[in-house]
């Protein structure tokens, strides 16, 4: 490890290694600083991508690909169940090794990479300068023109540089998973459970892995006056519908979804990722979001060292290509989730009754339209621009 580069990224998750790729392919220095022992590991993730974003970033490999999905299935409480095809073809990803490639893959295009390197604060004068960063117990400076705040949504970076990055808590899920063997489901059909009984303010997950294998988890809304917890939501879910399936592991945690931070940047500083609150605002997935974000950071990056600006000012460009990509839609998906959270769960399971009795052959989006303009007019006033790109 040097004393200085161009451009230091905090966290090797995937927005960290598409932004670090990113600067790296230009022939700039950037130095990729990983707290943990293994990139990768360990797993907090459902894992499901869309295939094609996916591609966008990496070429397809069978050795981190668990699992290929046609299908995505909803279902109410009482076990209702309306199969559609999928937005886009969907992955389901084996992410230690995923995360471990796309990490190659900035170090083959000349980024370096550490692990066991946790960045304790910024280095701040008139602007962001660098880190301060503890390898192998041992600490070190290091400087650089910019830091990439890749740090996930435990992050401290976006704080340490003076954004506002605290959600309120009607803005976080909280989530339980575990990843479950011996399980009995279709394997090429992603599922998901609707219910405020099941996952209030959220949903339930059984995404297959293959093998009999799947990860199976929730997010419900963090609500002070809730007194059971996600992972007791998912004990119960898995107990009623998986009871003799063995659980490999566990995992919890905290998503952000409140629409991305209003500042992701400051002088000589740029948040990516969980980091900056790039998760989907309705369903809460951020693998790819992420990597878009690594991807819009790193080109601003680039382009800010080369005209010799890394002011907020400059930077702003980042923000400015995120909304243009983003914007509306989060908007949009953000009110669509609060739309949803104020129908009662009676509402919700008729509508999936009903369109569970239409042939699933011949179904189409229309016809589920259909039925939800009959039930809940108001919602509809947002979710048919979405579908429309409006
Ligand atoms: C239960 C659960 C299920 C999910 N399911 C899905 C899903 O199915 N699909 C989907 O798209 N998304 C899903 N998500 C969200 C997804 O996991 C995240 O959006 C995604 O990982 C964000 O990528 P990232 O690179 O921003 O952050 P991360 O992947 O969290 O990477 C951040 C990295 O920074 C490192 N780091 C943190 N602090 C420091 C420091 N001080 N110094 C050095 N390194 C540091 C961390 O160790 C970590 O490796 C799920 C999340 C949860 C919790």
């Amino acid at each position: 490890m040097k004393g200085e580069y161009d451009v230091v990224v905090i966290g090797a998750g995937p927005a960290g290694s598409i932004a670090a790729r990113t600067i790296a392919q230009s022939g700039l220095t950037v130095l990729l600083l990983e707290k943990r022992q293994e990139i990768g590991s360990p797993v907090r993730c459902g894992e499901a991508v869309g295939e094609e974003t996916t591609e966008k970033f990496i070429p397809l490999d069978p050795k981190w690909i668990a699992a290929e999905i046609d299908t995505f299935s909803v279902a109410n409480a009482q076990g209702d169940t309306v199969v559609m095809p999928p937005m886009e073809h969907t992955l389901v990803l084996e992410r230690k090794i995923f995360d471990r490639e796309l990490a190659h893959s900035a170090a083959r295009a000349g980024a370096e990479v550490m692990v066991k390197a946790r960045v304790t604060s910024l280095i701040k004068n008139a602007r962001v300068e660098g880190v301060r960063v503890n390898v192998q117990g041992k600490p070190y400076e290091v400087r650089s023109k910019i830091v990439i705040g890749a740090d996930g949504t435990e992050s401290q970076s976006p704080r340490w540089a003076g954004l506002k990055s605290i959600p309120q808590l009607k803005d976080y899920y909280s989530a339980a998973q575990y990843l479950m063997t011996d399980i009995d489901v279709d394997p090429r059909i992603c599922q998901y459970h609707i219910g405020w009984s099941l996952a209030p303010g959220g949903y339930g997950w059984v995404f297959p892995k293959g093998n009999k294998t799947a990860n199976v988890g929730l997010v419900m809304s963090v609500d002070p006056k809730e007194t059971k917890s996600a992972i007791d939501y998912l004990n119960e879910f898995v107990a009623q519908r998986f009871p003799r399936s063995s659980i490999l592991a566990q995992v919890v945690g905290g998503i952000p979804i409140t629409n991305v931070l209003p500042q992701m940047v400051t002088d000589g500083y740029m948040c990516v990722g969980d980091a900056a609150h790039q998760s989907d605002p309705l369903t809460a997935g951020g693998i790819t979001n992420g990597m878009h974000g690594g991807l819009f950071a790193g080109q601003v990056a680039v382009e800010a060292i080369n005209t010799n600006d890394v002011s907020a000012r400059f930077l702003q460009k980042y923000e400015k290509l995120w909304d243009a990509e983003f914007g509306k839609v989060y908007r949009r998906l953000y009110r669509i989730r609060h739309a949803v959270l104020k129908m009662p769960e009676e509402k919700m399971s008729r509508i999936i009754q009903q369109a569970s009795q239409l042939d699933a052959q011949k179904m189409s989006l229309r016809d589920v339209f259909l039925i939800v303009l009959k039930s809940h007019p108001q919602l509809l006033l947002e979710v048919v621009p979405y579908f429309l790109g409006q």
